[in-house]
């Protein structure tokens, strides 16, 4: 048979997978010749052999690509000329336009089995990688993706590592972070002091310390962990105190399958997502009685739990032979995650006894990301690793577009020609860390994305850091500013997210974002077209007394709901339901009321939940953003009894559903029902009376394409009852790859902007 040549151009993610010695092994089996190499825009592979041989090939590439590569396009064109005698494997051609930087990726099966064996040459060596698992995003420094413009560039290779970086038919060929006790990073420990301790075992010497209550700071992919014993109480006790986190959940390792099945109950689903390359936290619901310490999830009865994805967790874990230790983010309340080795011994300082520390440095810090099944699918709450920088469609290739994000759990996004890349969760824009985080992942960004905005998004709302930075840029550069309500970009997001064009109805439940009237928003229902919308209605507004203060404490919006029913004798009844402590603060309160000072309107659904808690006793003032609805939730979750109360829905400028009623009747009905039944007929009363709106909105539009999102949608009870209610009819939107919270808003910022731009032409 005649001897064809075939130029194969493949994109999407194919470079730091195994995807070139993939290629070289399929060569190799159908008897081509040619080559394959990494490119700017993904990988050019040249194959020579006979015609049925190349379609086999082309097959096969597509069948039986590499666990983690991701084909999205490959493009074939003869090849003239004459074939080579053999195949190889050739180094990358420069250029960054289209290549996909892979996120990082836990330690895969058979390089924990070479961990574990006594007899190899990297038995019980922290950093152990291969093509399929290890280290990506968090030690990229540059594109094209290759060990020179990583972290790890710092380590030449030994001959044995270097062979097997060299050999295509190895697991190890072109493993970028390849590395060996001989050639590699290291492991070292550090008193609490900082000062380094001369140990001959560190590994040895921290599982000790944690089997003896010690908090130990933990070097990680992306950043310092703080972990101890989770079955400690003593231990988790001081980590909070210490850590100044009095009651917010903690996260854990377990040890393996068989000890998350012990600790939570996990259908078949939420066992694959926990397995999966990807290890999020899973927040799952906890098993009781529990070994756990009653400190890592205080009043709540869903516990957030993951595997171990590092050779060094597995090692922790497994040679400390710890059910699960906690392992919460190493930082100081609200401040972002500790990368550096120098910058946890300072900062971590007084919360850690013992810091163990490595020389693989992170090239960009990255948190744990975080999940949950709701309506019946894995949703994020927190994305971070295993899926940044994987990027989400984005329809407007014209203009490079930065979308600052909102205030609270920041993130930015950047495009560049189809693709948006949304930045890893950064955290509340409220200090200046944290701002010099957001700049930072922001340069890193630019820098490897080779991208600069030609255009700027943010919020309305002229108090935010986010907004400050904008109008500061937009000052400075002369570049176009493009400002979009925060409910509407929660909105959008979800549409560029499952590409669906406008128009169509969103109903945001969420927090708080400043209204187009100037009030606070957070229970709406939209109409949205591309580049403008209406506002057709809302929850019924109350009073948000003393603005941010409210949100941090629950008794106030208690208070207000009490105003909007009973005006003057609000006070008497606020006495009856709480503690004597909080009667003096309820009268300074209730002036604001009174008298509209400091007391601005709000539709915040994250506001109505608030009230509820403090109704019910549950929570009064609040330690971490959105405990108090946690907290309900979890009140929800052990009720006996199902109980359903009507909220009217009034049509007068807008569609109102009158929330305060459904206040009014837990209120009369606080002595007949318990608490938990009351708390899920709070969920249940939302859930259908949102479903009254929406429905009443289909009818008043014609429209039966329903977005639904906001950081509400966290909350199963709600999301679950609500969704089910409406497939029946309507086609629903409801986010997957984006957190229904604000992590989503920059995002949607982007989108939003795109359909403005796209107006202008
Ligand atoms: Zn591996
Ligand atoms: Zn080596």
């Amino acid at each position: 048979m005649k001897t064809r040549g075939l130029r194969i151009r493949v994109q999407g993610v194919v470079q730091g997978v195994g995807f070139r010695p993939f290629v070289y092994r399929l060569a190799k089996r159908f008897g081509l010749t040619g080559s394959v190499r990494n490119t700017g825009e993904g990988v050019l592979i040249e194959a020579f052999g006979d015609e049925k041989a190349l379609l086999a090939f082309l097959k096969a590439l597509k069948e039986e690509a590499p666990p983690l590569a991701r084909i999205e396009s490959l493009k074939t064109t003869p090849l003239e000329g004459k074939a080579p005698s053999e195949f190889l494997v050739l180094e990358s051609q420069g250029g960054t336009k289209k290549t996909k930087i892979p996120p990082d990726v836990a330690t895969c099966e058979a390089c924990l089995a070479e961990l574990f064996d006594a007899g190899d040459r990297r038995f019980r060596y922290p950093f152990i990688n291969c093509t399929d698992c290890g280290p990506r995003f968090s030690v990229i420094l540059d594109l094209p993706y290759d060990r020179g413009k990583t972290t790890m560039k710092v380590f030449p290779l030994c001959p044995a590592c270097l062979s097997e970086y060299q050999n295509p038919e190895d697991r190890r060929f072109h493993a970028e972070p390849n590395a060996c006790p001989v050639c590699g990073p290291k492991i070292w420990l550090c008193d609490a002091k900082g000062d380094p301790l001369d140990v001959k075992d560190p590994l040895a010497f921290a599982i000790e310390a944690l089997r003896e209550g010690k908090i130990l700071a933990l070097r990680g992919l992306g950043g310092f962990h703080l972990a101890c014993d989770a079955t400690n109480q003593e231990a988790c006790h001081i980590l909070r105190k210490r850590k100044k986190r009095p009651r917010k959940p903690f996260a854990i390792m377990v040890k393996d399958l068989a000890a998350a099945e012990l600790l939570a109950e996990l259908g078949l689903e939420e066992k694959r997502l926990l397995c999966s390359p990807k290890r999020p936290i899973l927040l799952a619901r906890a098993k009781s009685p529990s070994p756990l310490a009653a400190e890592i999830a205080p009043g709540l009865d869903i516990l957030g739990l993951m595997l171990p994805y590092t050779p060094l967790h597995h090692l922790l874990l497994r040679e400390g032979d710890f059910l699960a230790l906690v392992m919460t983010s190493g930082n100081l309340s609200g401040e972002p995650l500790c990368v550096a080795n120098e910058e946890a011994l300072t900062r971590l300082k007084g919360i850690a006894d013992f810091f163990l520390l490595h020389n693989r440095e992170i090239a960009i810090g990255i948190d744990d990301s975080v999940m949950r099944f709701i309506a019946g699918k894995p949703r994020l709450i927190r994305r971070a690793r295993g899926f940044v920088p994987e990027p989400l469609p984005y329809p407007f290739t014209e203009k490079r577009v930065f979308a600052f994000g909102p205030h609270l759990k920041n993130t930015f996004t950047l495009t560049r020609e189809d693709e948006a890349f949304i930045s890893q969760h950064l955290g509340d824009l409220e200090d200046l860390e944290t701002v010099r985080f957001f700049k930072k992942v922001r340069a890193h960004f630019e820098n490897i994305l080779h991208v600069r905005p030609q255009v700027l998004v943010c919020d309305l709302h002229p108090g935010y850091l986010s907004t400050e930075l904008a109008e500061e840029e937009a000052k400075k550069t002369g570049l176009p500013l493009v400002k979009v309500q925060h409910h509407v970009a929660h909105a959008a997001a979800v549409a560029g997210e499952f590409g669906i064009r406008p128009p169509f109805l969103a109903l945001i439940l969420d927090g708080v974002g400043l209204g187009d009237d100037h009030t606070l928003w957070g229970g709406e229902l939209f109409y949205v077209e591309a580049g403008a919308y209406q506002r057709l209605g809302h929850i019924f507004p109350v009073r948000q007394p003393g603005g941010d203060a409210a949100a941090r404490e629950p008794w106030r919006m208690l208070l207000a709901y009490l105003y909007a029913l009973y005006g003057d004798k609000a006070l008497k009844t606020f006495r009856k339901l709480l503690p004597e402590t909080f009667w003096a603060k309820g009268e300074i309160v209730f002036k604001m009321l009174a008298r509209g000072i400091n007391a601005p309107l709000t539709t915040s659904t994250g506001r109505l939940f608030d009230a509820c808690a403090a109704l019910l006793g549950v929570c009064y003032e609040q330690s971490f953003e959105g405990e108090a609805p946690m907290l309900l939730e979890a009140m929800a979750a052990r009720a006996q009894e199902k109980l359903i109360f009507e909220i009217p829905l009034t049509v007068k400028e807008h569609l109102v559903l009158d929330t305060r009623r459904l206040f009014r009747l837990l209120l009369e009905h606080l002595e007949k029902y318990d608490q938990e039944t009351l708390a899920l007929g709070f969920h249940l009363s939302l859930a259908r009376g949102f479903a009254l709106l929406i429905r009443s909105a289909v009818q008043q539009t014609g429209l039966k394409r329903i977005v639904l999102s906001g950081g509400c949608f966290q909350n199963k009870i709600l999301a679950d009852e609500l969704l089910r209610e409406l497939l029946k009819d309507y086609e629903v939107y409801f986010p997957e790859k984006l957190p229904p919270n604000d992590g989503a808003v920059s995002y949607g910022q982007a989108i939003w902007a795109s359909w403005k731009l796209k107006l202008k032409g």
